[in-house]
């Protein structure tokens, strides 16, 4: 089997991020949105951009399409603004991740984040660094459980 292989690298990320955050009597509440020298209008307009990508919100959404007067937390930051009491400031990130390793398997490229990588076309298993794993078959016959208790 010939493939292709990409190997890991670490990538640098940049950037700002406006937090606004207000303490209760009941505890602290806290919104984070993308963007430096943001007002509490544009603040707002870029924290209702990334809650409409977090599709796992589901009560913020009506036949997946966002809407911000059901987004309890998008609610709860305006509760905050009309208090005319809470803290806002910007924070800067920067910070390297490890970008896995990938390879190329029947024709696509195969992400080798996990300690297991399955191809989904042809089901060979690769390790972290895209070597070749045993067939599953032969996994039950070394440690004589089923392959589907390995996980
Ligand atoms: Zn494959």
């Amino acid at each position: 089997m010939t493939s292709t292989f990409k190997k890991a690298y670490s990538k640098r990320v940049t950037f700002t991020q406006t937090e606004i955050s207000k303490v209760w009597e009941y505890g602290s509440w806290r919104f984070t949105a993308k963007g430096s020298g943001l007002t509490t209008s544009s603040f707002k307009d870029a924290f209702i951009l990334e809650r409409s990508a977090m599709h796992y919100n589901e009560s913020a959404f009506v036949n997946g399409v966002y809407d911000k007067n059901r987004d309890l937390a998008y609610l709860n930051l305006l509760e905050v603004l009309e208090s005319g009491d809470y803290e806002m400031k910007e924070i800067d990130y920067d910070y390297t991740y490890r970008v896995p390793a990938e390879l190329e398997c029947c024709g696509e490229w195969l992400s080798l984040g996990s300690f297991t990588n399955t191809c989904p076309h042809c089901d060979a298993d690769y390790n972290g660094s895209g070597s070749l794993l045993a067939s599953r078959s032969q996994w039950g016959e070394e440690t004589g459980e089923h392959w589907s208790e390995c996980y």
